[in-house]
């Protein structure tokens, strides 16, 4: 029987880069690896992989297996499957992550299926358990209402896990790992699907999930006019504007804007929620903000428990005096 060693990590790339939610799997792979005193592994799969292996070194691994062809040049579920399927029958780790992402959402679940386990998906923290040294998978269950945390007996224990839910270490070119190339056998007449065209979402200024501020209206902004102001705000504070799930479902504003369950997670060190009375699937994609600054006409609105700042009023006669301020705080 296989020796199941060592801690895996699915890493992914944009535009030749690491993904930030591979370099945040690095930090949480890194974390689990001294724990149980095993090696950190991390798989790129791709055509042109450059640097990309010695960067996700200097994240963490200790280990870097490059799958490179043009064949892999966009991600498709045969291709990709059957390269993992191969490399993780021959390496064996113990514990196997990828992140919540449409790559990750599609190929782990294939890959857990091929493997013949179990994985969990959406994971919001991941730790060894002491005694067994299983690893525990905390997710979010009932739609947000609560966690459950999942362990498997049987390896590899596989999760993806959410953006934004972990921490990256901060790089360090200096550390040394091994990077070993592994051989791709693709066949190309069993890649059942081909990429016709990618479309980049288009993005105004400051992107939603890198924002250092934010400032996110909801249903009680009362329609799209509203939001022209939160962008003003947001402008002055070189931000970018959320919203709750409310006002995408009424179109006032695009989907992408969403924050929360079903949305995005962002972690800003401002957040500034404008009509949004806290219900959990919001809280869940802001609850990682530094300071939460709530702006809300109900007093009792749930918002203002996991809020550091809050004013109870009209958001139309609160934030035309609050934009004024900040602006003049910050001129001067
Ligand atoms: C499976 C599932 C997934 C979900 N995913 C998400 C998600 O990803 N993101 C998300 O946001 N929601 C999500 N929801 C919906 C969530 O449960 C709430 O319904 C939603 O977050 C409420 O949005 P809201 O706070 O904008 O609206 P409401 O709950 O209607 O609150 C509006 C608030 O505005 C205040 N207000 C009204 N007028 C003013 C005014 N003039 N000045 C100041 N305050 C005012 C009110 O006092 C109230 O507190 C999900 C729900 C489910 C079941």
């Amino acid at each position: 029987m296989a020796e199941y060693k060592g801690i895996m990590v699915y890493g992914e790339l944009i535009d030749g880069k690491l993904s930030s939610i591979t370099t945040e799997l690095l930090g949480c792979g890194r974390r689990l690896a001294d724990e149980l005193k095993e090696d950190l592994l991390c798989i790129l799969v791709g055509d042109k992989l450059g640097d990309a292996p010695k960067k996700a070194v200097a994240y963490g691994a200790d280990k870097v297996y490059a799958a490179e062809d043009p064949l892999l040049k966009d991600y498709q579920t045969d291709s990709y499957v059957a390269v993992m399927e191969k490399a993780v029958k021959d390496l064996s780790p113990r514990i196997l992550i990828f992140g919540q992402t449409s790559v990750g959402r599609d190929l782990a679940p294939r890959l857990s299926f091929r493997l013949g386990v179990s994985v969990s998906m959406d994971c919001l923290e991941l730790s060894i358990d002491p005694g067994t040294k299983f690893l525990q998978q905390t997710r979010p269950v009932y739609g947000g209402n609560a966690r459950a945390t999942f362990t498997s007996e049987v390896f590899p224990q596989m999760a993806t896990v959410r953006q934004k839910a972990m921490s990256p270490l901060a790089p360090d070119e200096a550390r040394k790992g091994e990077i070993a190339s592994i051989k791709v056998e693709l066949d190309p007449a069993k890649i059942r699907t081909k990429v016709l065209e990618t479309v980049k979402e288009e993005v105004a200024g400051v992107k939603l999930e890198d924002a250092q501020a934010i400032v996110t209206g909801g249903r009680g902004i009362g329609g799209p006019d509203g939001f022209k102001q939160l962008e003003e705000l947001a402008k002055v504070l070189k931000g970018a504007v959320g919203a709750s799930r409310p006002p995408c479902d009424n179109k006032w504003v695009p989907d992408a804007m969403q924050i929360g369950l079903t949305g995005k997670i962002v972690t800003p060190e401002l957040y500034i929620a404008v009509g949004i009375s806290g219900a959990s699937q919001h809280l869940a994609g802001c609850s990682g903000a530094k300071n939460i600054i709530a702006i809300n006409k109900d007093p009792e609105a749930n918002i203002f428990k996991e809020a550091r700042f809050g004013v109870v009023g009209d958001w139309k006669q609160v934030l035309p005096a609050f934009t004024e301020k900040v602006k003049e705080l910050l001129a001067g």
